[in-house]
């Protein structure tokens, strides 16, 4: 049994941050994670594993597709699964292992095995029970499954599996057409496979400026995948091949089936806080399994607080990090604060999808007064000359004030131009403050200045 000011379940990037912060700010810290390696569902089966995947299959496509055209002849590289696989590892491998040297170095305790909360103040794990003056919930998320269906993690596959699979199929179809399902499925379709995406929505990445997901729905359906959209999944089951996905379409009722060698299930993720004992405690709990917490991360039990995914919010890596930090801050009697308005969203495939703060539909629906500043990658110099015309970058701003209100971009290397934007709304500027800052020639990110100068007197390019 060892005393500490502070323990943390889970260290995935919330529980990680949090116990490096904490122990920073001189609080006895221990992390309590039941993995092998550290880094959560993110560096393990997540952000980090997909990133690598998207990466080697992105480099292919380039070889394929755009090398000849710049006079790059020579045989083309195929594809050796288990070295990619084994390559997927090494990153996966690499970022663990650094998370393990950055509790050594700032001296925090990993206390390895599952962890429960007997009793306010006190953390179990294995037959040790460990006293803190604080206790931080950071356990995660886990995949989401349809009622009914199976998953064996070789056929049926959640993210995980689709991380692993043994072979490339030759056909997959995905349940979902949120960022994972998309993510993967463009690994997949750029390994030769068939893709399906069949969604329960009319539209694919729910909740994204719905400009941009058309625009993107185009550039995948170009890539080769395929959208059935609008359609319930009725029953997923094994066959002599590999699986069957059956539907009915919402607007008629019509049925219509699909069988594939591998079916990956992304329909979302839930909080997972099992075995914590939160319901003897007494904890109060939020919608869909969320625990519930206030803005200072607290729950209703004094000295337990929670973070990440197993709270409301987005369930995004750098969100939960943000959280860690801020818990930490908090719990060492400083001041942390997460400002919810202004968190990215990426999505990793070629070309990448970025957006922050506000859509369209958001502004129209709060029936606020507002001007659209567009831009397309095709008049960027930089992107052409490197096959990436595609998409465009679409700033929001308030039609008195001029505030940025959101941007949406579609197009190369949009995940990084993002944080330009994201800066510029910590600091509440307007458009023109972009429009009259002078980027570098020739950068993706001209296409954002040209944007904001579209909000104003007139991009010059266009
Ligand atoms: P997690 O990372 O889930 O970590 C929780 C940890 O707690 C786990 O390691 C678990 O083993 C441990 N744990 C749980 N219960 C206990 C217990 N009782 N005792 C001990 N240990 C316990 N987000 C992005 O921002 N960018 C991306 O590109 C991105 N890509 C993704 C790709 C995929 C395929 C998936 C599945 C997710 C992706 N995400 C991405 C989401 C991101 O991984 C999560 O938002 C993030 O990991 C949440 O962090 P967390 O610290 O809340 O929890």
């Amino acid at each position: 049994m060892a005393e500490f000011d502070v323990i943390i379940i889970g260290a995935g990037p919330g529980g990680y941050v949090a116990a490096i912060r904490a122990a920073q700010l001189g609080l006895k810290t221990a992390c309590v994670e039941a993995r092998e390696t550290l880094g959560g569902t993110c560096l393990n089966v997540g952000c980090i594993p997909s990133k690598a995947l998207l990466n080697a299959t992105h480099q292919l496509h380039e070889v394929h597709e755009n090398f000849e055209k710049m006079g790059l002849m020579g045989a083309k590289p195929t594809v050796d699964w288990d070295r990619m696989l084994r390559y997927k590892d090494d990153v996966i491998a690499g970022n663990t292992k650094g998370i393990e040297f950055l509790f050594k170095k700032n001296k925090v305790t990993w206390l390895k095995g599952w962890g429960s909360i007997p009793a306010p103040g006190q953390v179990k794990v294995g037959d040790e029970v460990h006293t803190a003056k604080n206790i931080v919930i950071a356990t995660g998320s886990e995949a989401s499954v349809l009622p009914g269906i199976t998953v064996d993690e070789e056929v049926i596959v959640t993210s995980t599996g689709a991380l692993a699979l043994p072979k490339i199929p030759k056909s997959m179809v995905v349940i979902g057409a949120g960022v994972i399902g998309l993510e993967m499925g463009s690994v997949y379709a750029r390994l030769g496979a068939e893709v399906t995406v069949v969604e329960y929505l009319d539209a694919i990445t729910p909740g994204m400026d719905a400009e941009v997901a058309k625009s993107f729905q185009r550039i995948l359906q170009k890539q080769g995948l395929k959208f059935v959209l609008g359609a319930a999944v009725q029953v997923v089951e094994k066959t002599a091949k590999g699986a069957k996905v059956t539907w009915k379409l919402r607007k008629d009722d019509s049925a219509g089936e699909i069988e594939a060698d591998v079916v990956l299930v992304a329909t979302g993720r839930r909080p997972y806080t099992a075995g914590l004992g939160l319901e003897a405690l007494g904890v109060e709990m939020g919608p869909r399994g969320t625990v519930k917490t206030d803005d200072h991360f607290r729950t209703n039990v004094p000295g337990l607080y929670a973070i990440g995914d197993a709270i409301a919010g987005p369930m995004l890596a750098h969100k939960a990090e943000d959280e860690g930090m801020a818990v930490a801050e908090i719990m060492a009697g400083k001041y942390g604060h997460v400002n919810y308005g202004v968190i990215p969203g990426v999505v990793y495939t070629t070309p990448e999808v970025a957006t922050v703060g506000l859509t369209e539909e958001q502004l129209k629906d709060q029936g606020r007064a507002y001007k659209v500043g567009k831009f397309s990658f095709m008049a960027n110099a930089r992107a052409k000359a490197v096959f990436q015309g595609e998409g465009f970058v679409k700033m929001l701003a308030d039609k008195e004030t001029d505030r940025i209100l959101g941007c949406h971009i579609i197009g190369p290397g949009a995940g990084d131009l993002i944080h330009e934007i994201c800066v510029a709304m910590e600091f509440g500027a307007a458009a023109q403050d972009i429009a009259l800052t002078c980027h570098a020639h020739p950068t993706y990110s001209e296409a954002v200045r040209e944007a904001a100068l579209a909000c104003g007197d007139g991009a010059i390019h266009a």
